[in-house]
């Protein structure tokens, strides 16, 4: 499938979802639970339901089975997905069905796992803040590893998306970690931070702070083709910090247009209710099936902002769209 086929396709089926037909054009997988490091919000162990992860098999007959089904991308996070020995397989089995497949990795591994890391279409790493935030987060030499990852990724000829959290720590750096970007070659995506439940309320912005973050992010993306950030994200967030809204999304497409995998093989919408108990296991009930007892989450809400914008771009928002494919033909990264 040509790259330009899987955006007609992906179209097609955003049409078929406004009468009620789901394709799972983007899967993300959960691959594993597993970590080296232990940062102080991770999330990953809400979401293994079982002692076993997916073989590699299992995982490839997932990937199959969804790819002809419409998938055109398959994301690999974890955890930390180079802990498991197959990722490269992983990727290559599943750019040979037809599909884009994105890698985050917390950069420890990298050194060792280079080769394989290089097959993936895009690599996102995390990136805290300055060495000092970042560290005090993820650990000591973290940082340094992300550095190293980066040059060695950037000696292959790849960029690295780099993904930051604004936090009440890292939200006066913007402009150095745009600047780090840059100089870097990478994109960087900065996203605000949402209630994770206890423990994150010392990373969430004031309405001063958040509104102060999403003026900067404004100014960068104009200047810094580097900054990558959706400016609509940061002013939901605001709207949400100041109670002008009560949640996120509206209308959320999750178990519709894409789905959310577990380690051990658990399908639902999106990582925040993949948290919860009772969805089907396609290693029992097939892929398929279990993705269709997804039931309609369009009613669902949420104060997460992983999912506004395709929420709105895959909802088939004329403006969503327009400010997608204009930033698309400038080199802007896709969201507005
Ligand atoms: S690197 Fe990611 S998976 Fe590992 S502990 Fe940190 S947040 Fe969790
Ligand atoms: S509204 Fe939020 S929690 Fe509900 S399905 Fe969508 S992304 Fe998941």
């Amino acid at each position: 499938m040509k790259y330009n086929d899987k955006r007609v396709n992906a179209l097609l089926s955003c049409v078929a979802a406004k009468f009620g037909k789901k394709t799972p054009l983007k899967v993300t997988h959960y691959i594993t639970d597993r970590c080296n490091l232990l940062c102080d919000y991770c999330y990953a162990k809400k979401f293994q339901k079982g002692p076993a992860e997916l073989t590699t098999q299992q995982v490839k007959d997932s990937m199959k089975e969804f790819a002809s089904l419409g998938c055109t991308t398959w994301t690999l996070i974890g955890g930390e997905p180079l802990i498991r020995s197959d990722i490269g397989e992983l990727i290559d089995y599943g750019q040979s069905l037809g599909m884009t497949v994105n890698l985050f990795t917390n950069a420890t591994f990298v050194p060792q796992k280079l080769d394989q890391v290089c097959k993936a279409d895009n690599v996102f790493m995390s990136l805290d803040g300055n060495k000092e935030i970042h560290d005090s987060i993820r650990g000591k030499g973290s940082y340094d590893a992300v550095v190293k990852a980066i040059d060695l990724i950037g000696e292959k000829g790849k960029h690295v998306i780099l993904n930051c959290v604004v936090s009440k720590e890292s939200y006066p750096y913007i402009d150095k970690l745009s600047d780090f970007a840059k100089q870097k070659g990478c994109f960087i995506n900065f996203n605000p931070t949402y209630n994770l439940g206890p423990g994150s309320d010392k990373f969430m912005l004031s309405l001063d702070e958040i509104t102060q973050a999403t003026e900067t992010i404004k100014r960068l993306k104009k200047d810094n083709p580097h900054v990558i950030s959706s400016i609509g994200t940061f002013e939901r967030s605001v709207a949400l910090t100041s109670g002008k809204v009560t949640k996120y999304q509206k209308h959320c497409l999750a178990g519709m247009l894409y789905l959310a995998l577990s380690p051990s093989g658990e399908v639902g919408p999106c990582f925040v209710r993949l948290a919860e108990n009772g969805w089907a296991s396609g290693v029992k009930e097939g892929w398929y099936n279990a993705f269709t007892k997804i039931g309609d989450m369009s009613k669902c809400t949420c104060d997460v902002h992983c999912f506004y914008d395709l929420n709105e771009l895959f909802g088939l928002n004329l403006k969503a769209i327009t400010k997608a494919a204009f930033n698309l033909a400038n080199d802007k990264g896709i969201y507005a």
